[in-house]
Formats: C-alpha cells, sequence, structure tokens
C-alpha cells in the first residue's frame, strides 16, 4: 500500500497526459506560454480571485509574495509553529523574522484566541510587525474572517499560505482567495500535483499582481530591463499542462477523499474512541492534502511502527515545531514556548489518503492500528 499513490491516478489519466506532455515537446516552447495562461485563467476563476500567477513551487510564492510586499530586514511576520517549513522559512529568506502563535488543538491551525496579544505584545516592544501568514493545514481553512479583521485593526496584511488547502470551502467561498494574497503549491503530492515542482499566488490587487508578475521574471518590466531583484519562479508548460489535465478532474478527486475520510472517521469511532479524527468545522470544507489523526500520548510512535511493519505506510505532519528546529535556533525559543504545537508534535499521526485508496485497503489501516493500539 502507498500513503499517495501517484501511480494509480496516472494510470487513470495517462492517454490524456500522455498527449499533452507530447504536445509540449512538438511545441518547442518550454517556460510560461499559452498553457499556463490557460491553467491560471481556469484556476482563478476556480479560487474566485481576480489574478493568477503560475510560479515555481509554494515557497517561491511565499517568497514573492512577501517581495510584493517589501518586506525585509527589521520586519516580523506573524504565523504558526506547526507547519512545513516553508512557511516560515520564506519569512527568513526576505530577511524578516518570524514570529510564532500557537495552534488550536482542535483544528491544529493559528490560535485566533492568542494572535492579536501577540501582535500587541511585539508592536509594544518596538517591533515592526507586518503581516500575518496563517496557514491551512491538512486541507483545512485557518480561522480566515477573524485573521482578517484583526489584521485591518492592526494595518497589517494576510498571506494565507494555503500550500494544503487549494479547493477547500470556507463559508461558501474558496481557499486562496480569502485574504489579501494566497499562495498555493502544486508540489506532486498535494492535492492538486504536478509531476515536479510548480505553485501558484492569487490576490484581487492589481498592483500586488504585477509585482508578482515582474518578481517571478528577475524584476522584469520590459525586455532586459529589470525595475526590481527578482527570482527565477516561473511555471514551466509541461507542468502546466499537466495541472490542466489533473483539474479537470480534481472536483471529482475531492469528492473521493472526502467519501475516504468519512469512511475513516466512521471506523475509527466504532473501533478506536480513544484516537480523534480530523476536526472539520462546520463553516468549512477540508480537502483532506492529509488524513491526520491525533493518537493518545505515548502511543503514537510505537502504533506507527506497529502499522508500518504490516505494510501500512503512515506519516508524522510534522514531528518537530519550527521554533525547535535547529534552523531557527536563533529566534532563542525553547520547549515550552508553545505547549500545543508540541503536544500535536508528539501526537498526530497521517494515515493513508488519495482519492484512489479502496474500502478494503482503508479497512486494513484501521484493523492494523485497532490491533497495534490494543496490543500497546
Ligand atoms: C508544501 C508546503 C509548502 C511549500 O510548497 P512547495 O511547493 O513544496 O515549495 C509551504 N507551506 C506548506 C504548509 C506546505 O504544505
Amino acid at each position: 500500500m502507498k500513503f499517495i499513490d501517484l501511480n494509480r491516478q496516472y494510470a487513470a489519466y495517462k492517454d490524456e497526459i500522455d498527449a499533452v506532455v507530447h504536445r509540449v515537446l512538438e511545441s518547442g516552447q518550454f517556460i510560461l506560454g499559452d498553457g499556463l495562461e490557460r491553467l491560471e485563467a481556469g484556476l482563478s476563476r476556480y479560487v474566485g480571485a481576480r489574478y493568477a500567477i503560475g510560479v515555481s513551487s509554494g515557497t517561491d510564492g511565499l517568497v514573492l509574495a512577501l517581495m510584493a510586499y517589501g518586506v525585509g530586514p527589521g520586519d516580523e511576520i506573524v504565523t504558526t509553529p506547526f507547519t512545513f517549513i516553508a512557511t516560515a522559512e520564506a519569512v527568513c529568506l526576505v530577511g524578516a523574522r518570524p514570529v510564532f502563535v500557537d495552534i488550536d488543538p482542535a483544528t491544529y491551525n493559528i490560535d485566533v484566541c492568542k494572535l492579536k496579544s501577540v501582535i500587541d505584545e511585539r508592536k509594544k516592544a518596538g517591533a515592526s510587525v507586518r503581516g500575518i501568514i496563517p496557514v491551512g493545514l491538512y486541507g483545512q481553512c485557518p480561522d480566515m474572517d477573524e485573521i482578517n479583521a484583526i489584521a485591518r485593526a492592526e494595518g497589517l496584511f494576510v498571506i494565507e499560505d494555503a500550500c494544503q488547502s487549494f479547493g477547500a470551502g470556507y463559508k461558501g467561498r474558496r481557499s486562496c482567495a480569502l485574504s489579501d494574497i494566497g499562495v498555493t503549491s502544486f508540489f506532486p503530492s498535494k492535492p492538486l500535483g504536478a509531476y515536479g515542482d510548480a505553485g501558484m499566488i492569487f490576490t484581487d490587487s492589481e498592483e500586488i499582481a504585477k509585482s508578482c508578475l515582474s518578481l517571478r521574471v528577475h524584476g522584469q518590466s520590459g525586455r532586459y530591463y529589470h525595475e526590481a531583484v527578482g527570482l527565477n519562479a516561473r511555471l514551466d508548460a509541461i507542468q502546466a499542462e499537466i495541472l490542466l489535465v489533473k483539474f479537470a478532474h480534481f472536483e471529482d478527486e475531492l469528492e473521493k477523499r472526502r467519501q475516504a475520510a468519512q469512511v475513516y472517521t466512521e471506523k475509527l469511532k466504532e473501533a478506536l474512541p480513544d484516537v480523534t479524527p480530523p476536526h472539520v468545522l462546520s463553516d468549512r470544507t477540508s480537502v483532506y492534502a492529509q488524513y491526520t489523526v491525533r493518537v493518545p500520548a505515548g502511543a503514537r510512535d510505537e502504533a506507527a511502527r506497529f502499522m508500518n511493519g504490516r505494510g501500512i505506510p503512515t506519516a508524522v505532519h510534522y514531528p518537530m515545531p519550527l521554533h525547535l528546529q535547529p534552523a531557527f535556533k536563533k529566534l532563542g525559543l525553547g520547549h515550552g514556548a508553545f505547549p500545543e504545537a508540541e503536544r500535536a508534535a508528539k501526537e498526530v499521526l497521517s494515515l493513508p489518503m488519495h482519492p484512489f485508496i479502496s474500502k478494503e485497503e482503508q479497512e486494513s489501516v484501521i484493523e492494523a492500528m485497532t490491533e497495534a493500539i490494543s496490543s500497546l
């Protein structure tokens, strides 16, 4: 069994994908181009944002978004310590400093009850707080309305790190179009995945869109005329065409993911009442980038080992919160700084999840997990 079965997905769309890849090879045009423009138009319509800018990865999208706001040394960006490293890495790459706020233990997303006091504290200390980067972890949007309201009151921008939540619903709207900027990733294992690195920036702001468009091509505004120092952060033609094929199947895949999640949740409730399934709030829908459960303290690692021994792959997203990573040692934060993030890092376990998983496979996952936990 695979954790995310990309081979089955390829087998399902092989003819379509092979045809478009072949067409790009014949065209001789490999960077940007017509396929990307169609992808940008289709995805901006889908998420409900005026502008979509294809980029080379989610990480580069976050960096470009911060650059578009002119974030640099001396600035601070508020975010969550319980996410993939890229969220805070992008902040450091532009020379700014990440400031963490602990998570809500039910959703694993940034705790909006703690957000304002951290911002006030940093401002009182004289810091130049510029923006907030909330993350839709595991495929569920954070509390965007509350975050936007705090940002507006404090004069901050909001960049939604939607690298795991493309397609997620929030109060009838879609992830990526819920704040000043949304950034997503098409890394192969994300819900909408390319066959290589790729990402996209979404915004309603013409000014930000123009900046990002220029910054992704070396800050170029005319041929060999550079108004700013930018990056090489373009999305290539083969990935754009592959994404167009996969996007046509995306809603169908989301439905399959949701059905698989429902199967897991029902079986867990019957067999393992001590294991906490994902908690999706009633005003939003998850795309289940991961199906992540909380295993009672102390049992997670042994359960995972047992399951892996039975041929069931699992993963931990993420075993170490960012404030404890050696890369962020200079922030001077230690154990105990963000207790909920630290507890989640010890207790979460992601189960195999993809649109092509069978009911039988899911049954064997739950059986192995039940056996693992009852043997402890
Ligand atoms: C995957 C991911 C990223 C980075 O995306 P890449 O395309 O791999 O650069 C950033 N943030 C989060 C939350 C992610 O899951």
